[in-house]
This record gives structure tokens, C-alpha cells and sequence, in this order.
């Protein structure tokens, strides 16, 4: 097993790490910024090191600094959370380069889902099913990219293969529009990313997010621990998640997951990942995959009693996974409510001192937030403060459960989203399950209407 953990994150996803490792009898080490000296991750870790000053690419994303971290305090491995370095290849290729653990998988299986049409490619290799489109890259040729376009059906959606938060996307409605579409995004995608390489797909219209969440290790196994929705979206940005995904059918789940799982084997994977998919009438659609643990991986382990975050450690020291496909049972349903340091309606970031915290608890109420009275809310990074979930028989009772953690959850001194959440948990159309990605921005510019009438 692994000795000692370099946490290279900071927030929930650390702490998150560090009990994890502490429960296993791992040491760990925090890594923090000069921002972050007062942080729990850090007051809570065994050793610290400040590595840098606040703005991330100075500490968080400063590859050298990590490294000597590890080094001056004897860390084996290094576990990147989510976010910063961890899906960055020449991280894991250094980390391990350097003589450590990287707690994830090869350098390489990163470079390749990370590049969008190379994960395409492996995955329609594999039999996944994928959004109908260009075979991999657009020529050049506009006559060729007018028949791939007609071929696809409009509308269509022109995406940056090296494209990633919702960012490098373009949609287009009709045939005229379509080689200024194409080039446009090509040149965004060369500024943003470094990369001109576009590819299509057809635009779903109303699909729901849902993703598989899978385990593998170095001994062959794979297993997938059922799926999330994660339809509620503002701007690509997960506000709310559940498992499992309502209305999935044991079948339907059944033939996706051992499809990733399959995908998996084939393509040499390792630890914990998440195939992301789009769903719409009966059909899966994978776009692209995550190749770390996920802010939403909570309502999975809730859901099937697993710890992912420590079966990623295990899988990191070589050891073999502790489930196969037949352990895992899922019971009950769970949700997680993403809460944000920021005004609940018009998004904008309200770090600072959080002069009193209550926070939730109580049978099937699990909170994961690094924040405490008198803590001082940095502007440098994320604006997530924290992670209220809940476990129900049903969704109906894990909703209901939601709603007096929501009601019970009370923070003064900064402004939260949490009225936002309290008011989807009493909506209608959200508490029927199975909306489609639109549906959040529908409601909130609907709110907005109703209240300049
Ligand atoms: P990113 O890596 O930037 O998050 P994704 O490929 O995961 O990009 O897509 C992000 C979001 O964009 C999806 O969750 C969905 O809302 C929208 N999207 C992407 N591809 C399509 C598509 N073919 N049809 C409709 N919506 C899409």
C-alpha cells in the first residue's frame, strides 16, 4: 500500500482525499498557496507545504513545486483531485518520470481521451455508442465539408477537438452558415487551446446528460457503478446531480455500462473515470470522458456503498479492485446540490469571510466542504464551498430530505446559491425527473420574466 499522499488540490476534493487516506492508514501532505494558509485541508493534513502564491498558475497548476513537495516530504504518490493538474498528461508523465505514484491513469490513456477525436475514435472502436458525425478531424475541402454536413443532418455542432468546459463549441442551424461556422471556430480554437482542429456532430435538441461511472485495474477488471443525471446545467456547469438517473431501465443500464467497461479493457484503463454521455429518446450518445474522480462522485457512493476516492487508491498501489460487477447493487437514490459562494440568480462570486456556518446533518445527509466559521473565502479560485447530499429509499424521500438540509443549511457573511436549490427542490418539472439539459436556463430566464412583469 501506499505510505504517504501528496494532495495536489485544494477545497472539498482534498479533504476528501485526506479521509480517505487517513482511514487507510495513509499519511498525507497538503499542498497549499499563500492564500490558502488558513485552509482545512492544510490545519487537517499531516505535513504542509506552501508552494506558491495565490494565483493558481503560480502553486496549484506550478508542476516544479509539486514535485520538490513530494521530494522534500517523501510522498510516494500524488493524488491530483479534480480540476488543476489532473487531467493534464504531462503532469502524470513527470509525477511518475520523477520516481512517484500518480493516482490515475497512464500519461498516455490521459493524452488520448483528452483529445476529443482521438476519444472518439477509440471509443467507436470499442463499440460505444457516439453522436453521429464527421469521421474524426473536417478536411479542408469546403465542398467535402458541405456533404459531411448534409450527411450528419442539421442542425449541426461544430466542436474543438482540444476543447473543454463547455468551451470551443458552435452550433449551426443551416447549410450558409456552415463554412464561416466552421472557420470561426477553428481560429477560436487555435487561440484558446492551441489546436485548430474542429470536428461535427448532429445537435441533440432535448437530450438529458447521464454518466457511467467505471473502476478499472491493472489486473484486467473493470466494473461500472450505475450512472448520474447531471441535466441541471447553467452554462455547462453542473448545479445539481443524482444516481441513479431517473426513468434508466436495469437493461438500458446493463448495455451501457458493460460497454464502458468493455471500452475500458480495450483501451488499457486505470482507476476511477466517467464516460459522459447525451441521452435522448432511448439513446446513449457518449461525448467525451473524464479521466479522474468527479465533484458529483458522492451520489454514486451513496447509492452503492463504495468508496471511490480509496479504490483509487488501491488501484494506484497495484492492487486489485475489492468489487466485481456482481457486489455492486445499487439502493436508494441520492442527490447532490453543488453549493457555490455566489449571488444565487445572477452568478456573480461572492468570496470573503463566512461570519457564521450551520451546516447540515442527520440520517442520509452527507456534507463534503472544506468551509468553517471565521474562514475567509479566497477570490483566486472555484466558487464551490461545499457539496450537501442525501440518500433516500426513493428520489422522493431523498428529495424530501434535501429539502430540510437545504432548509437547515445557514451561512452569513458571503452570499451562497442555496436559495436557488431550495427553490428547484419545490419545482415542479425538476421534481418529475428526466429534464433535459435546457431545462435550468429555461426556468431561470422564465424566473427573470415573472419578475420584471
Ligand atoms: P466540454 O469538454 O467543453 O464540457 P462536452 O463535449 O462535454 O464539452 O459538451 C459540453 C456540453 O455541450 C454538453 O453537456 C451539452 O450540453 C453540449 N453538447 C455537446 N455536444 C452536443 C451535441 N452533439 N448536441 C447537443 N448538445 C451538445
Amino acid at each position: 500500500m501506499l505510505k504517504k499522499v501528496l494532495i495536489a488540490n485544494r477545497g472539498e476534493i482534498a479533504l476528501r482525499v485526506l479521509r480517505a487516506c487517513r482511514e487507510m492508514g495513509i499519511a498525507t501532505v497538503a499542498v497549499h498557496s499563500e492564500a490558502d494558509r488558513d485552509s482545512l485541508h492544510v490545519k487537517l493534513a499531516d505535513e504542509s507545504v506552501c508552494i506558491g502564491p495565490a494565483p493558481s498558475p503560480q502553486s496549484y497548476l506550478h508542476i516544479p513545486a509539486i514535485i520538490a513537495a513530494a521530494e522534500v516530504t517523501g510522498a510516494d504518490g500524488i493524488h491530483p483531485g479534480y480540476g488543476f493538474l489532473a487531467e493534464n498528461a504531462n503532469f502524470a508523465e513527470q509525477v511518475e518520470n520523477s520516481g512517484f505514484i500518480f493516482i490515475g491513469p497512464k500519461a498516455d490513456t490521459i493524452r488520448l481521451m483528452g483529445d476529443k477525436v482521438s476519444a472518439k475514435h477509440a471509443m467507436i472502436a470499442a463499440g460505444v455508442p457516439c453522436v453521429p458525425g464527421s469521421d474524426g478531424a473536417l478536411p479542408d475541402n469546403p465542398d467535402e465539408i458541405l456533404k459531411i454536413a448534409d450527411k450528419v443532418g442539421f442542425p449541426v455542432i461544430i466542436k474543438a477537438s482540444g476543447g473543454g468546459g463547455g468551451r470551443g463549441m458552435r452550433v449551426v442551424e443551416k447549410k450558409e452558415d456552415l463554412l464561416k461556422a466552421v472557420e470561426m471556430t477553428k481560429a477560436e480554437a487555435q487561440a484558446a487551446f492551441g489546436n485548430p482542429m474542429v470536428y461535427m456532430e448532429r445537435f441533440l435538441q432535448r437530450p438529458r446528460h447521464i454518466e457511467i461511472q467505471v473502476l478499472a485495474d491493472e489486473h484486467g477488471n473493470a466494473i461500472y457503478l450505475g450512472e448520474r443525471d447531471c441535466s441541471m446545467q447553467r452554462r455547462h456547469q453542473k448545479i445539481i446531480e443524482e444516481a441513479p438517473a431517473p426513468f434508466i431501465t436495469p437493461e438500458e443500464r446493463e448495455k451501457i455500462g458493460t460497454a464502458c467497461t468493455e471500452a475500458c479493457k480495450r483501451i488499457g484503463y486505470r482507476g476511477a473515470g466517467t464516460f459522459e454521455f447525451l441521452y435522448e429518446n432511448g439513446e446513449f450518445f457518449f461525448i467525451e470522458m473524464n479521466t479522474r474522480v468527479q465533484v458529483e462522485h458522492p451520489v454514486t457512493e451513496l447509492i452503492t456503498g463504495v468508496d471511490i476516492v480509496q479504490e483509487q487508491l488501491r488501484v494506484a498501489a497495484g492492487l486489485p479492485l475489492q468489487y466485481t460487477q456482481d457486489d455492486i447493487v445499487l439502493e436508494g437514490h441520492a442527490f447532490e446540490c453543488r453549493i457555490n459562494a455566489e449571488d444565487p440568480y445572477n452568478f456573480i462570486p461572492s468570496p470573503g469571510l463566512i461570519e457564521s456556518c450551520h451546516l447540515p446533518g442527520g440520517l442520509g445527509v452527507r456534507v463534503d466542504s472544506h468551509i468553517y466559521q471565521g474562514y475567509k473565502i479566497p477570490p483566486n479560485y472555484d466558487s464551490l464551498i461545499g457539496k450537501v447530499c442525501t440518500l433516500g429509499k426513493d428520489r422522493t424521500q431523498a428529495a424530501a430530505k434535501m429539502r430540510v438540509a437545504l432548509a437547515e443549511l445557514a451561512i452569513t457573511g458571503i452570499k451562497t446559491n442555496t436559495p436557488l436549490h431550495r427553490d428547484l427542490f419545490k419545482d415542479a418539472g425538476f421534481l418529475e425527473g428526466g429534464m433535459s439539459i435546457h431545462y435550468l436556463e429555461h426556468w431561470l430566464q422564465e424566473r427573470k420574466e415573472k419578475l420584471v412583469k
